[in-house]
């Protein structure tokens, strides 16, 4: 079976989706990401550390963390044992010597630190993240020398953000093998700073944030507050800035909502261009599953992934885990990847919550309650502004929540044909995103209709 090579790794994929429920991001980034499994043998997993340093941290801080998130994605109790990488080691823990050195390690370093797997020909593109994809891409292409500098990408969680700012260096090291591109997180970039303060080394600390061509710090929110580490990320982000040199930054809100950040950083960051990815809609939820399902050679059919995506919708982190958390159940109980083992995820994973038994009449008659129209009226033929109004959310709504076919819907809308209907659903996109008023009836009609289950 060709999902067996790649048992252990998604299964350790989704163990690291359970940590991620119990540790906070900068844990997982700096003690968990760098693990490499290598082998699920009998309720074994071998997990390559780059560092002895890293078994007894992780032994001793999050022992019981790491047992958890085994025992829940695999329903049994997993053992794990460290193997200790015998591949050159982490070059930020050692000293820096001669420049030439310095360079040396400080290339191999950022080109370490870049996720070559989070590429732009492999980030689909939708409504909601096109323009983000568009302005990563010019940066990457020519880092520096445009007005989007610095380029923010911001938004909630699992939409892509980290996803495109690696995307971006890896484009630009592609374009030129010589970039320096040096990838941190916020954390990252705050614990370098404590440790050159605490070692004497602030100046190679300056040095090697300086020398950057690029750089790209992952979730600034997480510079709220330390008020020090600002400071020298003001200095850093001036330098680079004056040199020429392109900045790129994740953020969880837009810059004008930001909090807790010095009002002269903020300033600074206007100079540049901040653009939003936005929470996935149906259409870009099922290109996203198909796609990581091929990744992951994983073969599903059509309604299965339309089931999916009618039910986990926030974002595309969570369709990635249902993805690889069908794979994991599967291998691990040993059963065939049919219906009911695509439920049975879907259900877990969407709180108990699944929406197969909501009709179209239901959705028709919510928003009747709520628009004061009569149902007869809202699938009629009536041309009246409100009533199309009521249609069109319907319409919307039997799409988003039910996932039900453009045909189907046009069916039970009076024979409309699914290009009118299409129209019905951009519509409402349109205007959720322009109108409060819009955007607030569907939440709350969405509310409603969970009510029903
Ligand atoms: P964020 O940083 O916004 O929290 P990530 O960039 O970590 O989100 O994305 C979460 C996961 O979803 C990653 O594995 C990423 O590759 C995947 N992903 C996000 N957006 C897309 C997209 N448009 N196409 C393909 N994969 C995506
Ligand atoms: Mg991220």
């Amino acid at each position: 079976m060709e999902n067996i090579n790649a048992l252990h790794e998604s299964f350790w994929e989704s163990s690291l989706l359970e940590l991620k429920k119990t540790l906070p991001s900068h844990a997982i980034g700096a003690w968990f990401e760098p693990i490499v499994p290598k082998e699920l043998r009998g309720n074994v997993i071998k997990l390559e550390v780059p560092n002895a340093f890293f078994c007894d941290w992780i032994n001793s801080h999050y022992k019981k963390q790491l047992i958890g998130a085994l025992y829940n994605s695999s329903g049994k109790k997993i053992h794990y044992e460290f193997i200790v990488s015998t591949k050159e080691p982490d070059v930020s823990s050692s000293t820096l010597s001669s420049p030439s050195a310095q360079e040396k390690k400080q290339s191999f370093m950022s080109r370490n630190n870049v996720n070559r797997q989070y590429r732009f020909d492999n980030f689909i593109e939708g409504s909601n993240n096109e323009f983000a994809k568009n302005a990563a891409r010019a940066v990457s292409e020519n880092p520096g020398s445009n007005n989007f500098n610095p380029l923010i990408i911001y938004g909630g969680v699992g939409l892509g953000k980290t996803h495109l700012m690696h995307a971006i260096a890896n484009g630009a090291i592609e374009k030129n093998i010589n970039t320096n591109a040096v990838v941190v997180t916020s954390e990252k970039f705050t614990l370098d700073f404590v440790n050159s303060l605490r070692k004497n080394k602030t100046i190679e600390f300056a040095q090697q944030y300086r020398s950057a061509d690029l750089l790209l710090v992952d979730d600034i929110q997480f510079f709220r507050g330390k008020e020090q580490t600002q400071e020298q990320f003001f200095h850093t982000f001036n330098v680079l800035y004056q040199n020429g040199k392109q900045i790129v930054m994740t953020t969880d809100t837009s810059p004008e909502q930001m909090q807790g950040l010095q009002s002269r950083l903020l300033s600074r960051f206007n100079s540049g261009l901040s653009v939003d990815v936005q929470p996935p809609n149906f259409e870009l939820r099922v290109a996203i599953l198909l796609e990581k399902a091929e990744q992951n050679k994983l073969t599903l059919d059509y309604k299965a992934i339309e089931f999916i995506a009618r039910h986990i919708k926030n974002n595309i982190r969570d369709l990635e885990g249902t993805i690889i958390r069908i794979l994991a159940k599967s291998s691990l109980l040993n059963r065939e990847i049919d219906f009911d083992l695509v439920n049975s995820v879907v259900k877990e994973r969407a709180g108990g919550k699944v929406y197969g038994d909501i009709t179209m009449e239901d959705v028709v008659k919510k928003v009747s309650r709520m628009s004061n129209i009569p149902p007869k009226e809202i699938i009629g033929k009536s041309r009246k502004m409100e009533i199309v109004e009521a249609r069109h959310m319907s319409i919307y709504l039997c799409r988003e929540i039910i996932g039900a076919s453009l045909s189907s819907i046009g069916i039970h809308f009076g024979g409309r044909d699914h290009t009118t209907i299409m129209h019905s659903i951009n519509q409402v996109n349109n205007k959720i995103k322009s109108d409060i008023k819009v955007n607030d009836s569907i939440v709350n009609l969405k509310e409603q209709i969970e009510e029903l289950l």
